[in-house]
Formats: C-alpha cells, structure tokens, sequence
C-alpha cells in the first residue's frame, strides 16, 4: 500500500483551515486517517465537566461523520496516548510514514507532547503546526522575556499580526471558509482516499466513539456542535460585530459572539474568526466595535501566553505576595453562591445563568468572581473550579486568567482595592433589569428602579453579607499582604 499520514486531532476538531491536517493532506496526496484518544489522565482531572466533555463528544461525532463524507474518518480511541499510538503500531499491517498535529500550550499537553514526539520520531516523521493561538507565545516575547502586562503585549501582539507569516495564515482560512460555504449549499466533494475500514478493519471496529456518546449526558441543553455549526455563528454575528463595542458589557443585550464555546474545541480558531470577519488590526477599521472585538481575541492569547510562560499559575497566584491570603471559606456562603441565592440580584443572575445554560455573559463572570473573592472573601481557586464544572467554553487559560484578574492576584489583574459594588453594577449594566427577571424570576414584578437592591420578595433571600462591611474587610485582607 503507498504510504499515508496519521492526523492526531485534540483541540483542532475540524477540517476547514486546519493547518497539520492539511500539510498530512498534501504530503500524503490525500491519504490522510483521522485519529483521536481519550485520556484517562483528562478525564480525571478535578476541574472535569460532564456537560463540556458531552459537548466535546458531539463536535468529535459531527468531526467523524464530516471524515467519512470526505472519504476519510476518525478513529476514536481510549486508553491514552501512549497506550493508544503502541496499540495503532501493533494493528496497522503498515504503519503511517507521518503523523501530524497542531500545537497545545497548556503544562499538560507540553509534557504529553514532548513525550509522544520523542517516542514516534524514531518510527515516523511527526509534523506539527501552530493552529490554537494566531500568535505563538515564543512569538510575543520582548528582550527580557514574557509580557506581564496586557497593554504591551497587545501592542507586540499587533505588529506580529501585520507579518507576512501570520497574515498568510489568516489568508488561508479563507479556502477553507469557502469549503464550509460550500457545504452550507449541499456541496459534496472526496478529498481523501484511505479509510479506517480499509487500513484495518480490526481498529475500525475497536471505535469507542459510540460508547462514550452513549454513557456521557449533559445536564443543560447544548448548542449544536462541530465546524458547521460554528461557521453558522460565526455568520451570525458578523451583522452584530459593528455595534460589538456599544453592546457587549450588557448582558441582556446578545452582543456577543459565543465564539467561546466552539474556540475551545477547536471547531472554529482565532484565525477564521479574523479572516470570515475580515479584521485588519487597530485603527483600519471605520467602526470602533471590530478594534474591540480584535482586542477581546488579544485577551485570550495573553491568558494562554501567560500560562505558558508562567505555568505555577494554574495552581497558585501569580503575585508572590498573594499567594497565602487567609480567605474565610464559608462553606454555607459559598453554597448560597453557587446556587445564585446570594440576595443579591446581578450576581444570583448571573449564577443561574450559568447553572442552567453552562455560559455566562462576560460583565457578569467578572461580578460574581469579584463578589465571591472580594465580598465572601472565598478563594478565587474555589470559584475557578467551580466555573470549569459548569462552563462549556471552561478554558485554563482565560478562566485562570478571569478570576486571577477579578481577585486581584494575577498579572495586570484588578488592583485589590478597586472593588466592584454589585449593586452598581447592576444598575449600570443591567438598566432595566431585564437580565435580572429572566433568571431570577421571584422578582419579575419588581422596577427598574427596585430590582437592583430589591425589597423583601417572599421567595428571595436577604443579602447575605453586607457589601459595605465586607468591602472594608477585603480591603484589610489584601491590605496585609502589600
Ligand atoms: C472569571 C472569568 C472566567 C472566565 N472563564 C473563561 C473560560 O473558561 N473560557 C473562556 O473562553 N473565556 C473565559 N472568560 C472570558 C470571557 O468571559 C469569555 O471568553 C466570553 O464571555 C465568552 O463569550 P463570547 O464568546 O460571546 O465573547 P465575546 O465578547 O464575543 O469575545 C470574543 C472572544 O474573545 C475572547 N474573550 C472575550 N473576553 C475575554 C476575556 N475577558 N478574557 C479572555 N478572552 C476573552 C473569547 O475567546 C471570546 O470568545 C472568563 C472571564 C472571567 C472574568
């Protein structure tokens, strides 16, 4: 048989504009098999999210049948990479001559990749590529080293957007844009020539992906999954993207992308967004919300650039002197907070929100995760933790980076004694309190006016802290540490 290439999918799960799929594509004139294995380790870890994991499996299936229609598939194993890549080694009468992959930036996968790399390159070539991120983080560097502070990082990040390297890789998204157009109008096509049925029948019969979308269930109801899908919001919000900046702090507003969910599986990346938008940096554009938008994607490659180049923050506080503040972890005020029974309306809101849809607008997470570390006084780690179980777009990087910016420990965090006043906020934000009666209906019958600092509703409860008191006794904690 000739030879061909293994394409090892994780956080990549499409073909569009996919950058590893398409080198193993042309390398091996389209004798490409789609691979992927779950990993016992993941699994297990504690901020693991049954919602997002099922999410996970519906873009893994649509990703599968997507392969098949192109003349391709995915072979879904378990048991972890290094058991799974020996078990493909055994199987195959002749194994792959390349095995590619794009890159992941967390600890994790860098350990994991570096030891997968080491064992196939005597058996194989491996090929990877940058895919996850537009701009690498060894690529945003400055003389010294990392970027601590967003500002100049965004300002470094912009110059390497205008490279003719990065800007190759946003012209190509534009292809596989047109693919996804194309199969948005019926259009079939094969691009590839081998299958799993054909290569070995014995591992085509081994797929675990029926399994697991057979024993994994989602408590809330889930947004289609896979690239189509994405490519639809993304179409969907483009007509949005120029009132971006107006609308996006107002969580009853729906002026944002919900990009977010599909970002992180790698259904749709930072490069097609800015290619099907047609985002062109600072100042080239004539309406303010595209510079916005540009800027929020900044934010997320500075979170995943300071995990990398920090990784102790995925355990522990980016500033030194906060590291061991004497939080009072109230179990009883922590549950209150959980269940969005706070008494106080933005945040209860918020929490619900999040309970039953596994989202939560922006303005509102950077609410709840101050109210909780700055009013509850309870360790940011907690509601970190909290929010991967719940989030389906729950992502190390800028989770980490959101609430070590809310508590005032990360790097060019909230300082510590700029606190948010909830019920400010909720004014501001949510005028008519329209975010508010949606998901806390006990106080649908209330004003504009009476809704942000409600009076005794039957079914409501009374604030559970006093903001006031609280605020001063946030300040005197971090205030030890300065
Ligand atoms: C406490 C806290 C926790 C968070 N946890 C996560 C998380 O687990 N996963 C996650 O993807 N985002 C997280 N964020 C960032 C942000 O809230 C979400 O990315 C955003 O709400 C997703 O909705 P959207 O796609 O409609 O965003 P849009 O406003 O449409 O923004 C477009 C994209 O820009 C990026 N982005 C926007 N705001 C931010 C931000 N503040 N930080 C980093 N990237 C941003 C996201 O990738 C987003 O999809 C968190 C923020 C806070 C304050």
């Amino acid at each position: 048989m000739p030879s061909y290439a293994l394409h090892w999918f994780r956080r990549d799960l499409r073909v569009a504009g996919n950058p590893a799929l398409a080198h193993a594509w042309k390398a091996s004139q389209g004798r490409v098999l789609g691979f992927f294995c779950f990993d016992p380790t993941f699994l297990k870890r504690p901020d693991f999210s049954v919602n997002r994991f099922r999410f996970f499996l519906e873009t893994l299936a649509a990703l599968k049948e997507e392969l098949r229609n192109l003349g391709s598939d995915l072979l879904v194993l378990d048991g972890g990479p290094e058991a799974s890549f020996k078990t493909l080694w055994e199987e195959l009468p002749q194994a792959p001559s390349l095995v590619t992959f794009n890159r992941d930036y967390e600890p994790f996968a860098r350990a994991r990749d570096e030891k997968i790399t080491g064992l196939l390159r005597p058996l194989c070539e491996v090929w990877t590529e940058a895919d996850h991120v537009l701009i690498e983080p060894e690529d945003v560097t400055k003389k010294d080293g990392a970027y601590q502070v967003f500002t100049p990082f965004q300002r470094k990040w912009l110059e390497a957007f205008t490279t003719e390297k990065v800007q190759t890789r946003i012209d190509a998204q534009k292809a596989g844009l047109g693919y996804l157009q194309g199969r948005i109008s019926g259009k079939t096509q094969k691009l590839f020539s081998l299958d799993w049925e054909r290569a070995c029948p014995r591992l085509h019969k081994a797929d675990q992906l029926a399994v697991y979308l057979d024993k994994v269930k989602s408590t809330v109801p889930l947004p289609p999954a896979g690239s189509l899908a994405a490519y639809r919001v993304l179409q969907d919000f483009a007509p949005k993207l120029a009132q971006y900046g107006k609308n996006r702090d107002f969580p009853s507003e729906a002026g944002t992308s919900h990009f977010s969910i599909y970002l992180k599986n790698g259904s749709l990346t930072i490069a097609q967004a800015i290619a099907g938008l047609g985002l062109k940096g600072f100042g080239k554009h004539a309406a303010s919300g595209r510079d916005k938008f540009l800027s929020e994607l900044i934010w997320r490659e500075f979170y995943y650039a300071v995990l990398y180049h920090f990784p102790h923050v995925e355990h522990t506080a980016f500033q030194e002197r906060f590291k061991d503040i004497a939080w009072e972890n109230r179990a009883d005020w922590f549950e209150a907070w959980k269940e969005g029974r706070t008494g106080y309306p933005l945040v209860d809101a918020g929490m619900r929100q999040l309970k039953q849809t596994g989202w939560m607008h922006n303005r509102v997470r950077m609410v709840v995760a101050s109210f909780l570390t700055k009013d509850l006084l309870i360790d940011w780690k907690w509601g970190e933790r909290h929010f991967m179980h719940l989030l389906l777009d729950g992502d190390l990087a800028p989770n980490n980076g959101g609430w070590q910016w809310a508590a005032s420990t990360g790097c060019d965090a909230q300082p510590y004694f700029r606190i948010f006043n909830p019920y400010l906020q909720s004014q501001k934000f949510d005028p008519k309190g329209d975010y508010i009666r949606k998901y806390v209906p006990e106080l649908s019958g209330l004003t504009a006016k009476q809704i942000h600092e409600p009076p005794q509703v039957r079914g409501y409860p009374s604030p559970i802290v006093d903001h006031a008191v609280m605020r001063a006794k946030a300040l005197a904690l971090y205030g030890e540490k300065k």
